[in-house]
């Protein structure tokens, strides 16, 4: 099983991706916790992004493709993996499908949220987390940067007959039940 999960930040990808790995047992792949785990143990890798992420900006692509190559040639990923945050734009598609090699994706979510909503649950998290790029103009700022570097990832997905669109308002737990379903339909 080798999945992608991805949709504006605040959609709910990481709380999904927890359950979705949990219940295919393979590992979640979470480059913006790959970036904060290297922060939190003072690595260049971490430094380096950290400057990116506080603005809201996406982290260079030396940096990350790099760093997604490393963790997915790792044992526990051989049999499947969730990707969450990777790839982000269309260079990074690119550079995953080299990685895969001949062993493309199997499905891509996107988990769908409107705009008001997301920016409140961010807000909210800001609140409660205290991450450092959850402040109201970056919030603004990576949702810009979203629309217009990610988005575009959901067409070239659907073009090649992969894409599972999910809405993503709603519980917890009826947005798992959502995705359980489409990925079994
Ligand atoms: P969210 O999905 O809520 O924006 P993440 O935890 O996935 O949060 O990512 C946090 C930050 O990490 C991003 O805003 C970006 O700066 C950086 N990041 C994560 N994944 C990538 C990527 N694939 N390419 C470039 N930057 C990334």
């Amino acid at each position: 099983m080798r999945l992608l999960i991805m949709g504006p930040p605040g959609a709910g990808k990481g709380t999904q991706a927890a359950f979705i790995s949990e219940h295919f047992a393979i590992p979640h792949v979470s480059t913006g916790d790959l970036f904060r785990a290297n922060l939190a143990e003072g690595t260049a890798l971490g430094q380096e992004a950290k400057k990116y992420m506080d603005a809201g900006e996406y982290v260079p692509d030396s940096v990350t493709n790099g760093m997604v190559r490393d963790r997915l040639k790792q044992t526990d990923a051989q049999q499947g993996f969730l990707l969450d945050g990777y790839p982000r734009t269309v260079a990074q598609v690119a550079e995953l499908d080299g990685m895969l090699g001949g062993k493309g994706l199997d499905k891509v979510i996107v988990l769908t949220a409107d705009i008001d909503e997301v920016v409140g649950r961010l807000l909210n998290r800001a609140i409660e987390q205290g991450r450092a790029d959850d402040t109201e103009e970056v919030i603004r700022r990576r949702l810009e940067v979203y629309e217009e570097q990610t988005a575009p990832l959901i067409e070239l997905y659907a073009s090649r007959g992969i894409l599972v669109e999910v809405d993503g308002l709603g519980s917890v737990g009826e947005v798992t039940d959502r995705i359980m379903k489409s990925l079994n339909s």
